[in-house]
């Protein structure tokens, strides 16, 4: 999709900090990281959010759970906290679907 943010580091057109890549999916670094681990597993297939992602392809939806966990792993974290934001008012701003995979510090429930 034209001016995409997302769409733009999948394709390589503008840099990313990613640390895996898998079929369907990449991940990459958050550029304001809220944890020592803020990591962003998008589609490679444009998706305004997880809801629309899990309708068209669910196989892929659950590949970024499963891409999360592994850079999860691989980072040496048993315990992490992944999350989806929808809509503007809870603090979604990048309207291609992405899941953040935090870790590496103590949180606390509920988010704010
Ligand atoms: P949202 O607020 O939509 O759930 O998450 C969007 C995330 O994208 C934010 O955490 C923000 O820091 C991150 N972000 C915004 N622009 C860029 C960018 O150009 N590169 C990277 N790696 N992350 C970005
Ligand atoms: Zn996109």
């Amino acid at each position: 999709m034209e001016d995409c943010l997302f769409c733009k580091i999948v394709a390589g057109e503008i840099p990313g900090d990613i640390v895996l890549e898998t079929e369907h999916t990449v991940a990459f670094r958050d550029l304001n990281a809220q944890a020592p681990t803020h990591v962003l597993v998008v589609p490679r297939d444009h998706y305004a959010n997880a809801a629309e992602l899990a309708a068209a392809d669910p196989a892929v939806s659950a590949e970024l759970v499963t891409a999360a966990a592994a850079v999860a792993a691989e980072a040496g974290y048993d315990d992490y906290r992944l999350v989806y934001n929808t809509g503007t008012g809870v603090g979604q701003s990048v309207f291609h679907t992405h899941l953040h995979l935090l870790a590496g510090r103590p949180m606390t429930w509920p988010p704010g």
